[in-house]
């Protein structure tokens, strides 16, 4: 099967690689993650490289990005994603001027990591700092501190990084916006470029969801005006550092947005390797095993394979697109589609644009700002209404 998306007269596809091992797991996280012995990394590196070698999926295209995430990808040893690019490498045309992150947790890298890294061709970290507080990241379960994350900021920066991402988490239990505000002017001021601030999600199955999902300790998490202002004091401040808003939870310095991430809210196809990683083509959609067992065993064969209907995809360009603070473009709509995307869903975004949530220009349509704040609302209702 090709995968690709003509973009700019050439055709584009992303990869992304999934490490699924963490130092430890995280009180509050439901990610396809766990602790491994380096016997399990060394033989979970072995099978990606068999998959990445073995795989049926001929990108026709260039690929214009490469995301390695997790898991923490970054407590493998450096050499084995030196291993495992170079197999990309081999397989697929990457471009001299690919965008190639690493997500790493503060502590899990030093000097001569950093090394390999930047020989590997990786252009960009993605730090997982979620707080500047000490005492929220333990509430977390996080492996680190604020002064570990600064000095894994200073050892990426002195190895020469000059694209640096770093993850923040609001809404924590107990959280103040004061607090919120605090974290971020921290990080702001040391001019990362770039800056993904999401909000704390409760998820079923997880040690947060036993302790703040149900009962007495729920009124700790913030109430839904409390986050929207701390949502709303996010655009504010980070603005003021030279952060502008691209997406929903993702700032970035003049260009500095994330490529892989903007591929994937634009449709650009990508091919998923490693444990549960998805896949998708514009009309197909499947994913890996998410059984260990079975993935060291080599099986990588797709599973879930799911064909999206017309209006499927119609309706995943316009949630992912709208995320989007360019919003979608009509043009665009009816060169993929061959439909007009006013009759598709015309009537539901009228209702929103006269609501003052939504906002058009000759070919695109987006959210004002206030729409962003209610956007979870209204996406969901397009979507069902496509
Ligand atoms: S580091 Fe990330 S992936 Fe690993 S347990 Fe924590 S939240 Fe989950």
């Amino acid at each position: 099967m090709c995968l690709s998306l003509m973009k700019n007269n050439r055709s584009m596809v992303e990869i992304y690689i999934h490490i699924p091992f963490c130092v430890r797991k995280c009180a509050y996280c439901d990610f396809l993650s766990f602790p491994a012995d380096g016997d399990v990394q060394m033989r979970y590196k072995d099978a990606l490289v068999q998959e990445i070698r073995g795989s049926q999926y001929a990108a026709d295209g260039d690929v214009g990005s490469i995301f390695i995430g997790g898991g923490t990808p970054s407590v493998l040893p450096a050499y084995y994603i030196e291993e495992i690019l170079s197999a990309i490498r081999e397989k697929w045309t990457v471009l001299p001027d690919a965008e190639i992150t690493i997500e790493a947790n503060p502590g899990t890298v030093d000097r001569e990591k950093l090394q390999v890294y930047k020989r590997a061709g990786i252009s960009r970290i993605s730090f997982g700092c979620q707080s500047a507080e000490d005492g929220e990241l333990q509430l977390l379960g996080r492996i680190h501190s604020w002064k570990d994350f600064l000095e894994s900021f200073c050892l990426a920066r002195e190895a020469g990084f000059s694209n640096i991402n770093v993850d923040l988490m609001s809404a924590l239990p107990g959280q103040s916006a004061d607090s919120w505000e605090q974290t971020l002017r921290k990080v702001a001021e040391l001019s990362p470029e770039h800056i993904s601030a999401y909000s704390l999600i409760i998820e079923e199955g997880t040690p947060f969801f036993e302790t703040y999902g149900q009962g007495d300790k729920a009124s700790l998490l913030p109430d839904e005006d409390e986050e929207r202002l701390m949502y709303e004091r996010t655009a504010q401040i980070l603005e003021t550092y030279g952060f502008h808003r691209y997406e929903i939870s993702n700032y970035a310095k003049e260009g500095r947005e994330c490529r892989h991430n903007t591929g994937y809210w634009t449709g650009v196809p990508y091919i998923g390797v490693g444990l549960g990683a998805s896949s998708y083509s514009g009309s197909r959609r499947w994913k890996n095993t998410d059984s260990l067992a079975a993935y060291l065993k080599g099986d990588h064969a797709p599973q879930d394979v799911e064909e999206l209907s017309l209006r499927e995809q119609e309706a995943e360009f316009m949630i992912l697109g709208l995320r989007m603070t360019a919003g979608v473009s009509c043009s665009e709509f009816r060169q993929r589609f061959g439909e007009d995307m006013e009759e598709i869903c015309g009537d539901i975004l009228n209702k929103y644009e006269q609501m003052g949530f939504m906002k058009r220009t000759a070919d695109r349509i987006a959210f004002t700002g206030s729409g962003i704040s209610v956007s979870n609302v209204i996406l969901a209702d397009i979507y069902s209404r496509i």
